[in-house]
């Protein structure tokens, strides 16, 4: 794979020698990573407009899915190297069958500050006790209206009252905490949505967050001008509700957050179109088929799977790794016009 090319952006500098193994997984620029995102899944029961096609979508066959034995092992690799942030995502992560035995090993693993789920929350009813017992501490449930109908449109299911139920039955589990509700904003359509959505956040105490909508959708829909930027969200919620107090945050924290000036509500802003944060990104990504992707929009990937089923040392593997971090992308170019190229998955392919 070539270099990445070392433009510089605010507050990087292109390193010119790979740091050697110090314990810590770090890129060209600095950045040290510090965040895994294993998707366990390609699959989904619900189909968003912002993330799959209505109809369609190859599903990644079964045998080409990483094994539970797999993900741990990964999983020990990366946290020995200082990940000490994973989330489990998808597709849908609640269908890949056993995952409280997944969540249950990586528990183990220690230097886990915080394990993770990303889910539609149809499936929380069921799961969100055997998840507490299994040791997840944190949870977004993906939800964009309160509204069914609205709910059917956009998800291309009808299926509100059981995410609903779902995030009831998980209130039940207070070791799973903070609840984060993930909300895409979209021009023309979360204008409305926004307001009883920051009303559930003071109501319940969930942080409601609203993720710009980014070119990630598998139809190929997105248009600059269909962001909803989170200033443009930030200003409806000021001006329907109070004043949004900011909170202050880790460097490498994605989310603008913010309390309603009463001190009832936390709301946080996503704002990776409006407000890139690849300066300060510190994510990975493994694909439910064992690639390593090093952003969100990458156009390539490093195959994990294949060496790792023809019998890779912990050590090779490690150089792997260390090599495929060093290349990570210095930035998106989703404000760049014809520079931009989609990336070579769609979201629900990647695990966002
Ligand atoms: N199925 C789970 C869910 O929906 O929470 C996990 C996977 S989903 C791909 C992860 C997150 O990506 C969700 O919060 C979803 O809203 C978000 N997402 C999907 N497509 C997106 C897009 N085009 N732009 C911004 N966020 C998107
Ligand atoms: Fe499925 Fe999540 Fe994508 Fe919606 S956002 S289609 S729930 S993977």
């Amino acid at each position: 794979m070539s270099a990445t090319p070392l433009v510089q952006i605010q507050g990087l500098q292109p390193r010119a020698v790979p740091a050697v193994s110090d314990g810590q997984l770090v890129d060209s620029f600095g950045r040290v990573m510090g965040d895994l995102r294993i998707s366990v899944t390609d699959r989904c029961n619900f189909r968003c407009v912002y993330c799959m096609p209505e109809e369609g979508l190859q599903w990644l066959n079964r045998e080409s899915l990483l094994t539970f034995d797999e993900i741990e092992r990964l999983a020990r690799l990366f946290v020995a190297q200082g990940v000490h942030e994973i989330r489990l995502t998808g597709g849908e992560p609640t269908l890949r069958p056993g995952l409280p035995d997944l969540v249950a090993r990586l528990a183990k693993i220690p230097g886990i500050t915080s394990l993770s789920l990303t889910t539609n929350g149809f499936m929380l009813k069921n799961l969100a006790r055997p998840l507490a017992e299994a040791g997840l501490t944190r949870i977004n449930v993906s939800l964009d209206t309160l509204d069914h109908e609205r709910f059917h449109q956009i998800t291309r299911r009808p299926w509100l009252k059981q995410v609903l139920e779902g995030l009831a039955e998980l209130e039940r589990y207070p070791s799973i905490r903070p609840i984060k509700i993930n909300a895409v904003a979209m021009r023309h359509w979360s204008e409305t949505e926004a307001v009883p959505l920051a009303l559930l956040a003071r109501e319940k105490g969930y942080i409601v967050r609203f993720i710009e909508f980014m070119p990630l959708d598998a139809d190929g829909n997105w248009e600059h001008e269909r962001v909803l930027t989170g200033r443009e969200i930030k200003a409806i919620l000021e001006r329907e509700i109070m004043p949004l107090v900011p909170i202050p945050t880790e460097k490498s924290s994605t989310s603008r957050r913010y309390r309603f000036a009463d001190g009832v509500g936390e709301i946080g802003f996503i704002n990776p179109v409006s407000e890139p944060f690849c300066a300060s990104c510190n994510r990975l990504r493994l694909t439910a088929d064992g690639q390593l992707r090093t952003c969100l929009f990458s156009i390539d990937e490093w195959d994990l799977r294949t060496p790792l089923r023809s019998g890779i040392t912990d050590e090779q593997l490690l150089e792997l790794v260390r090599d495929a971090v060093w290349h990570k992308e210095l930035k998106h170019k989703i404000n760049e016009g014809e520079a931009f190229q989609r990336a070579s998955r769609s979201m629900s392919q990647i695990g966002g």
